[in-house]
């Protein structure tokens, strides 16, 4: 049996999870007895959920355990930044490759539209909105990063919208932008709701089992240690992202790269009508509307007004090890979004942030995800590149097909597209993590 060294742990205070706005209807279930099960997948976030969810469709005799350490929703699947998207990011100054970014594209949409058919069937407020995203810059150095997108739009007949200045300002709430790229496709959630909603919705032949870490595994046996019982099984599935090489799996191909968050308190009517006449000069008749920004540079800040009028920021990307954050850093970066905050948010002062959190997003050299069969029966998704809500839930639907042998066009796409490239071991990895980090920090600036 092999010992998994780092387990999830909760880091800070998980704003989503905690402000979901509905009960879940299910019990949380742990593992008590030892069993056997045809499949067993680890990692219950968008990718375990969907590779659960699909093989549970196709092999509906089968019985399948999802595991996860956490309970639904407080992974980085609930900690992220809510946008689920259906354009490829394309921030590199390199010609687009529209066919595959049309098939990415249409994957994503894919994954859209399998999520809110899920939402629509469960009927819990996953607070979803089709509200578009902003790719916006505050300097004019990173406008180039919003024409490389334009290109990517151009090559694949997306539409898209420029605002400039007074007429952006008056959709954000803010004069902190200069320029952004509209597209209408992207849909904004509360994540941590999601990801309840969708592991409600999961058919009765998959037993999910939560709080329960899988602290050894037999990966040649195909069975799991956790706190209260064995399980084993058939064939195994890890979804597991930025914890999967302590599987000792995919160890060269993925960095974990720790972000943070943090949400403020709903603004109350006063402080509405401030954001709005501040940044428009009283002229604007209308509230503004929920949006989701992300910056012109890959290294700049996230930012959302949500639909319970909270002020949403991320920024900030380390390599940590250890897979967990310290109470330091949280206290670093708290610091840290309060200046983001008040630069983009100077007329609210007093709206003091309500969560604080870290989560991993797991990268991957060349941005292509782990989509295998690692050795016979043992079968791997990791490296969402942070865009795992729409890429974990359709990698993880055709993980299932591939698993029942049901071939598509879709898989051959997926197949030839995940071929990671090889990342030195530690202490390089650590070394070149830590340089590049820095260097993008230093090179995105006003955007953070
Ligand atoms: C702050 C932040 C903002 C982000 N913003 C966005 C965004 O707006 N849009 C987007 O698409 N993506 C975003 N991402 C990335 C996104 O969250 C990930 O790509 C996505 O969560 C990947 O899903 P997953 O199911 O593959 O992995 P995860 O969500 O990481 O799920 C893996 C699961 O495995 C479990 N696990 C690991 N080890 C064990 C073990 N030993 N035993 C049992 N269970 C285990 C974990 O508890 C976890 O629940 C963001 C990430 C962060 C942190």
């Amino acid at each position: 049996m092999r010992q998994i060294k780092r387990l999830p742990a909760i880091d800070g205070q998980l704003g989503w999870f905690e402000s979901v706005p509905f009960i879940r209807p299910m019990p949380v279930q742990q593992a008590e007895k030892n069993e056997h099960f045809d499949v067993i997948v680890i990692g219950a976030g968008f990718s375990g959920l969907a590779t659960a969810g699909r093989l549970a469709e196709l092999r509906p005799e089968a019985r399948i355990a999802l595991v996860d350490a956490l309970e639904v929703g407080q992974g980085a699947s609930g900690r992220n930044a809510g946008f689920i998207i259906d354009i490829p990011h394309n921030l590199d100054p390199t010609e687009p490759d529209a066919q595959a970014n049309t098939k990415a594209r249409d994957l994503n949409t894919f994954a859209i539209q399998r999520l809110q058919r899920i939402q629509e069937q469960q009927g819990l407020e996953v607070c979803w909105h089709q509200a578009g995203k902003y790719l916006a810059a505050h300097e004019e150095k990173h406008f180039s990063g919003l024409s490389d997108f334009v290109k990517t739009l151009e090559a694949i007949g997306e539409p898209y919208e420029i605002l400039n200045g007074d007429a952006l300002a008056k959709k954000l709430g803010t004069h902190y932008y200069k320029r952004a790229v509209y597209t209408p496709g992207n849909i904004l959630v509360n994540p941590a709701a999601l990801a309840i909603s969708v592991a409600s919705g999961l058919p009765p032949n998959v037993t999910l089992l939560e709080n329960t870490p899988v602290q050894e595994i037999d990966l040649a046996n195909k069975v799991i240690q956790t706190p209260k019982a064995r399980l084993s099984a058939n064939t195994i599935v890890l979804a597991t992202n930025a914890f999967t090489e302590k599987f000792g799996v995919a160890s060269n191909q993925i960095t974990p790269i720790f972000t943070y968050a943090s949400l403020t308190r709903p603004l109350n009517d006063n402080e509405m009508q401030c954001f709005k006449d501040k940044a428009t000069e009283n002229k604007a008749t209308e509230n503004i509307a929920p949006w989701g920004l992300t910056s012109a540079h890959p290294a700049g800040t996230t930012v959302r007004f949500t639909s319970d009028r909270r002020i949403f920021i991320r920024n900030t990307l380390n390599y940590q090890p250890t897979l967990s954050s310290t109470g330091t850093s949280l206290d670093k970066v708290k610091v840290k979004h309060r200046q983001s905050y008040l630069a983009r948010f100077p007329q609210l002062p007093d709206v003091p942030f309500e969560y604080t959190w870290g989560g991993m997003i797991c990268v991957t050299m060349n941005h292509q995800p782990v989509f295998t069969e690692h050795t016979p029966n043992v079968y791997v998704i990791a490296g969402m590149n942070g865009v795992g809500v729409a890429k974990g839930t359709y990698l993880g639907h055709y993980m299932a097909e591939y698993i029942c042998g049901k071939q598509s066009p879709e898989l051959d796409f997926i197949l030839n597209h995940s071929v990671p490239s090889w990342i030195p071991p530690d202490p390089f990895r650590s070394v070149g993590a830590h340089i590049r980090l820095s260097f993008e920090e230093y090179m995105a600036k006003g955007e953070v």
